[in-house]
């Protein structure tokens, strides 16, 4: 496979740098990461800068392969733990703090939970998901501490790096406030979350998103389709007709040229969306995950390219 894949960072067909390379590479093998649940919320939910949080998120903050806050870490880690086990026999795992925005609480409150994560068995790195208008210079000198300690990254919702865009969104923060927070934590670990299909988004925003990504060279990009959930603010809006989400090709072709552009040594986390699937209203199309990456990985092969072919250092 290797004599005929021109990518560098990659030992199957994978024209970009998977997180399984990368953790084969790091940890001689697949880590499991532990969704956990340390019970917080976001600043645009709780009325500090707006309530109902963002148009697209489900009731549980992106929680919900979570247990609930009000078991213990603990606890939440051993009943994952367990469960992945039971497909997945492994002994290394990355305790995931994925609900809600996971620095939005005091650094004393963090240091409890991550510190009771990272003392689980098996436990090698962490991995918490959180805003950019979140980090503080106290948690952020905390995260570094800690990213000297463990293998820590810290994921960091954009979405969209236009304004008007995070507006319709009700993400209630700035491409500005995004960029305080990324640079507060210069030397940890980044991982930068993008969305693809945002409402009233064009193929050209779409890709002025990424190019703007490329140009912070981060360590870690997840990139997402716009998954139109039931119960949402955003459900309603397809519902009476206000966008459209994106069909299957289009993705597909998008994706491709975004990853076209990126640094090749950016690790990618995601290329596609992964939410609750009775929970999803449109598109329909992207339940097929592996379809999706499989239609990526041949519309690499066909245009001849690969991740960071036309990156522009
Ligand atoms: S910041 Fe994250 S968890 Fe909070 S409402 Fe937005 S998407 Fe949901």
């Amino acid at each position: 496979m290797k004599t005929i894949n021109p990518f560098e960072f990659s030992d199957t067909n994978k024209r970009y740098y998977t997180y399984d390379y990368y953790l084969k590479r790091r940890f001689g093998g697949k880590c499991f990461k532990v969704p956990l649940d340390g019970g917080f919320t976001c600043p645009n939910r709780d009325g500090s800068k707006g309530t109902g949080g963002c148009t697209y998120c489900s009731e549980r903050g992106s929680g919900d392969f979570t247990c609930t806050p009000d078991m213990s870490i603990t606890k939440q880690f051993e009943i994952c733990r367990n469960g992945l086990l039971k497909k997945w026999p492994s002994e290394k795992y990355i305790a995931y703090f994925q609900a809600f925005t996971g620095t939005y609480a005091p650094t004393e409150r963090l240091r409890e939970l991550f510190e009771e994560a990272l003392s689980q068995k098996g436990v090698v790195g962490l991995s918490v998901a959180t805003r950019g208008d979140c980090v503080t210079p106290e948690t952020a000198k905390y995260l570094k501490e800690l990213s000297k300690r463990t293998f820590l990254t810290v994921e960091l919702g954009l979405q969209s790096v236009h304004d008007e865009t995070a507006k319709r969104i009700n993400r209630c923060h700035t491409y500005a406030d995004f960029l305080t927070g990324y640079n507060m934590l210069d030397g940890v670990n980044r991982c930068i979350h993008i969305i693809n299909g945002l409402p009233g988004e064009n193929r050209e925003m779409m890709m002025q998103t990424a190019k703007e990504v490329a140009k912070l060279h981060p360590e870690f990009l997840k990139i997402h389709l716009l998954h139109v959930l039931r119960g949402t603010a955003l459900a309603k809006q397809y519902e009476n007709g206000e966008f459209d989400v994106m069909a299957r090709e289009e993705y597909t072709n998008l994706v491709c040229d975004q990853l076209e552009i990126m640094p090749p040594d950016t690790v990618i986390g995601r290329i596609t969306g992964d939410g609750a699937k009775d929970a999803l209203i449109a598109p329909l199309w992207s339940l097929k995950k592996f379809v999706v990456m499989n239609e990526i990985d041949k519309e690499l092969v066909r245009r001849g390219t690969y991740q960071g072919i036309y990156y522009d250092k």
